[in-house]
This record gives structure tokens, C-alpha cells and sequence, in this order.
């Protein structure tokens, strides 16, 4: 079978491909069908965490498989209650949603917050505020949250009662919270889809001291800064700021799908029998694989993740042909001189996986890659970006 073929004529056209067929892996190191080696620096867009088939987190999960893969809400089940409890041991948060995406972890939160609003207050206090140049998912309403009109365009109308302000316009957010319509504020602490821009601190603190004053709901998507990526188990805790809704996804499963939205003491109760659900969402494999991630996510492997960070940032920050390196941990941002594309494309012919966020080359390793694999592909890029 030719694999480039039959993507194209049975695949649905969304995604751009790069051209490379990756058949296995392991660790930091992935396969394509000719046996060449890659180091991956993109970890399925921060969702293999301990990199590809990782021996731990395989056991956890084929162990559940052979007890049983699948039971529906309608019963008890271990995995998922194990999972919440360890989520709300690191957050100190109350309770747990789990769906199957980060889309659906949005959802819920954004459901949770409007069902807040209206048990307390009534109907007309409905409104979102999110950011500009945020993303929030491909549903209809996290599209609606995402402040970027570039995915907007094609799929109007969209869910109502969403308002955009500028990262950093604390005037406008109090305004917006004034006019008492306001159910919830959601951010991502860095935009990730957005170019690896972390919110400025002063911004985040103030977010939080209005959400408190007005009763407003603060939303942290942590749905790719989540799970250990930015050296802290989640990225608000870089901030000083407590949330009442975390939504988190991708790394949280290890590289199977699982979305979770984590409720604080405000909203605990806020989800009452019927008022939400998924047929998939807890499920007993993918809950005991996330049990043992989450283990896994310790003061150690933080301080690991810090430095190999910084393994990274001290070959680019002066290196030719770096114009900027963004981000926390080991989700980074690089502006090259080059065209992004031309780099990452340059790398992928050297043997090293890197994506784009917007105009920059993003990197988000797996949070255990061994230093001297790290160091080789950082070489590897930044001989990509002093090409002329
Ligand atoms: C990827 C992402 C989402 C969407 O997650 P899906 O699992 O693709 O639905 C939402 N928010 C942020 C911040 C993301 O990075």
C-alpha cells in the first residue's frame, strides 16, 4: 500500500502532513517505515509524555485491558477514581470530569461555568471572556472561545455569548465583568497554538484578583501546558494563582485520549446527575495509563524538565539565526531568522521532529528525553536555523 496515496484519497483533508511515516518507536526515538531514526521533539503535539511506548505505561494500561477495558458510567470503576483523586491531591481541588479531548474538558468547564452562574444568579450571566489569539479546541463553542478569526470563517454561527480581550488589557477584562454578564474568564497561562506566548504575570494576577472580586469563574486550559510540560505539574502554579476550573488533556494520558476538567470549591457541586456525561470519558485502560503518568510527575522529573530546559535555551538563546526563544519548561518557542517552515523541514531531513506555532518552531520533547539525545537534536537545530 502506498501510505501518501491513500491518506489522500481516504482521509479527510484537515491536516496538513509532514511527509514522513512514523511505524513505531521508543522513548525519544521514533521509526519510519525504512527503519531511519528520528529524535522527537514534538511528543504528538505534547501528548507522549514519557515518549513513544513507554514500558511502565504500556503495563498499566494492558493490565486494566486484560481486567477489563470498559464498563460505561452507569458503574463503579477503580481507574478513574484513583485519577481524580491523585489530580485533586496535586491541585487541591475538589473534583474531576473526564472526557476524551481537551475540546470536551473546555466544554464542561464552559458548561460548569454557565450552570454556576445561573443556579446563583439567574439566566443573562452567560458571557465567556477569553483572549485573543487563544485556542480552545474545534467544536463549535471552544471555536467560538477561540480568539482567532482565522478558524472562525466558514463555521458561523457560532456558539453566542463569547467576548475576546488583548492578553494584557486588564481595563477591558473589568469592564467586560462589570456589566454582571460575565459567567467565566478562560486563558491558557502560554498560548500554545498561539506561538509559545506566555501571559505576563502582573496580567494573570490581575485576572485573578477580578475574577474573585465579581464572582467570576477563572478557567486555566491547561490542555498542552498541563501534566508537567512547563517544570510545575500545571503552569498556573508558575503564577501563584488558584483556578476554579483546570481543564487539561493531551500529556495527561500519555498518548491515549483523555480530557479532564478539574473543579474547584466553588463549582464542586456545581454538576448534578444529567447535567453532564460521556459514554467514553474515565474509561479503566486510559485512566490507569494517566495513573501512572501522573505518578510519574514528581519533584524529580520537574527539576529534570527545568534543566533540560535550560539545556536547550543555553545552546539557542545566541545562537545564528535565533531571534527569540519563548515559552517555560520544556514547551519553547523559537523565532528564527529563516522562515520557521524551511527549519523544521531542515531538521526533519537531519533527523530530528520539531512542529511550527504560528510563525515560530515549537519544541515539546518528551519530559524524560535523556540529556545527550537532547543536546545532539538541539545541535541538529541550531545548525538549521545559521543556515543561510
Ligand atoms: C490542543 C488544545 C486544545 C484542544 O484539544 P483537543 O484534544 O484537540 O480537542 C484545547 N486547548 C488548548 C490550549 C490546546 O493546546
Amino acid at each position: 500500500m502506498n501510505i501518501y496515496v491513500n491518506d489522500a484519497e481516504y482521509i479527510a483533508g484537515t491536516y496538513a502532513r509532514f511527509p514522513l511515516h512514523i511505524v513505531s518507536g521508543k522513548g525519544a526515538l521514533v521509526y519510519d517505515e525504512t527503519g531511519r531514526e528520528y529524535i522527537d521533539l514534538q511528543s504528538g503535539i505534547a501528548v507522549n509524555t514519557f515518549g513513544t511506548a513507554d514500558d511502565e505505561w504500556i503495563k498499566a494500561v494492558t493490565d486494566q485491558l486484560k481486567l477489563c477495558q470498559h464498563t460505561s458510567n452507569l458503574f463503579f470503576s477503580d481507574p478513574c477514581v484513583l485519577l481524580a483523586k491523585k489530580l485533586c491531591g496535586i491541585t487541591g481541588m475538589k473534583k474531576v470530569f473526564f472526557g476524551n479531548s481537551g475540546a470536551e474538558a473546555n466544554e464542561c468547564a464552559i458548561k460548569t461555568a454557565r450552570k454556576y452562574a445561573s443556579d446563583k444568579y439567574g439566566a443573562g450571566r452567560h458571557k465567556i471572556i477569553t483572549l485573543e489569539n487563544s485556542f480552545h479546541g474545534r467544536t463549535i463553542t471552544t471555536l467560538a472561545a477561540t480568539g482567532q478569526a482565522v478558524f472562525h470563517k466558514d463555521f458561523t454561527p457560532l456558539t453566542d455569548g463569547f467576548t475576546y480581550a488583548v492578553p494584557g488589557d486588564i481595563t477591558t477584562v473589568e469592564e467586560m465583568m462589570k456589566s454582571g454578564e460575565t459567567a467565566a474568564v478562560m486563558f491558557e497561562l502560554i498560548q500554545g497554538e498561539g506561538g509559545v506566548l506566555p501571559l505576563e504575570h502582573e496580567f494573570v494576577k490581575a485576572l485573578a484578583g477580578l475574577a474573585a472580586k465579581y464572582d467570576v469563574l477563572l478557567i486555566a486550559d491547561e490542555v498542552q501546558t498541563g501534566n508537567g510540560r512547563t517544570g510545575k505539574y500545571f503552569a498556573y502554579m508558575n503564577y501563584g494563582i488558584a483556578p476554579d476550573i483546570v481543564t487539561t488533556a493531551k500529556g495527561l494520558g500519555g498518548g491515549l485520549p483523555i480530557g479532564a476538567a478539574i473543579l474547584g470549591d466553588k463549582v464542586k457541586n456545581t454538576l448534578t446527575s444529567g447535567s453532564h456525561g460521556s459514554t467514553f470519558g474515565g474509561n479503566p485502560a486510559i485512566c490507569a495509563g494517566a495513573l501512572n503518568i501522573v505518578s510519574r510527575i514528581n519533584d524529580e522529573l520537574l527539576s529534570g524538565v527545568k534543566r533540560k530546559s535550560e539545556i536547550i535555551i543555553d545552546k539557542l538563546e545566541n545562537a545564528d539565526g535565533v531571534k527569540s526563544i519563548t515559552g517555560m519548561g520544556l514547551m519553547l518557542g523559537i523565532e528564527t531568522q529563516r522562515e520557521a517552515a524551511d527549519v523544521i523541514n531542515e531538521c526533519r531531513e537531519n533527523g530530528v521532529l520539531v512542529i511550527k506555532a504560528k510563525n515560530k518552531v515549537r519544541l515539546l520533547p518528551p519530559l524524560n528525553i535523556p540529556d545527550d539525545l537532547l543536546t545532539k537534536a538541539v545541535d541538529i537545530i541550531a545548525r538549521a536555523c545559521a543556515k543561510q
